[in-house]
């Protein structure tokens, strides 16, 4: 069975946790493919040529604590930027959505560029101060120096470039379901996110 769930939203919206927690309830396969640009951002960071890096990434690679960084996150939005780059990364998202047993992809362009006919399109957002509040307690929490400030004016950066690039900006699908978290709680945005994915189970058969 190829049943494609795909997440998009910006950064620190709540996706990676919806995305986790739905694949789980429905026992699909998830790739969070922020990974696939961090870790060609941290190649990069260490020297390497942007496309060069992303048309001989290995799956390894994505396999690195040190990719949660906010320097990593920076990084990769720069990287993202560059259309070969994108393109030397679409193969392995496409053969990974259409796996059998269903799969649960997250990122920027998934419902509009990576697997447009995706059976259920979700965009996860929530406001830039909350998101950057989020972060800021997750990083902070895993002993990371930052301040608040400097979470808040990181998030905005993101957004603005995720958003304004020309190749395959941070959009939501015309037929996404829009999920803002801002004000929910993390069990009523994993019950949202699964009634709509329970829905289109059902009208698939
Ligand atoms: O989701 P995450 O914060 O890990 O993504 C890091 C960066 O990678 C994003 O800011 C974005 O620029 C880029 N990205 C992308 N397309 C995706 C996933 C991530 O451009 N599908």
């Amino acid at each position: 069975m190829i049943f494609t769930v795909a997440i998009d939203g910006p950064a620190a919206a709540g996706k990676g946790t919806i995305s986790k927690a739905v694949a789980a309830h429905f026992g699909f396969a998830h790739l969070d493919t922020g990974l696939l640009y961090r870790a060609v951002g941290a190649k990069v960071l260490a020297g390497g040529e942007p496309v060069a890096v992303a048309r001989a990434l290995d799956p390894v690679d994505l396999e690195d604590d040190s990719l949660r960084t906010p320097a990593v996150a920076q990084a990769a939005s720069e990287v993202a930027v560059i259309a070969d780059v994108r393109s030397a990364l679409v193969d392995f998202q496409r053969k990974f959505a259409a796996r059998d047993g269903g799969a649960v992809l997250d990122g920027r362009d998934i419902g509009t560029v990576i697997c447009p006919d995706a059976a259920v399109k979700l965009f996860v957002t929530a406001s830039a101060e909350c998101r950057a509040d989020r972060r800021y307690k997750e990083l902070s929490g895993k002993g990371l120096d930052v301040t608040s400030e400097q979470v808040l004016a990181d998030v905005r950066e993101r957004d603005a470039r995720d958003s304004s690039r020309a190749t395959a900006p941070l959009i939501a699908a015309d037929d996404a379901v829009i999920i803002d978290t801002s004000d929910l709680t993390i069990d009523a945005a994993v019950a949202r996110a699964v009634a709509v994915v329970e829905a289109a189970k059902r009208a698939v058969g």
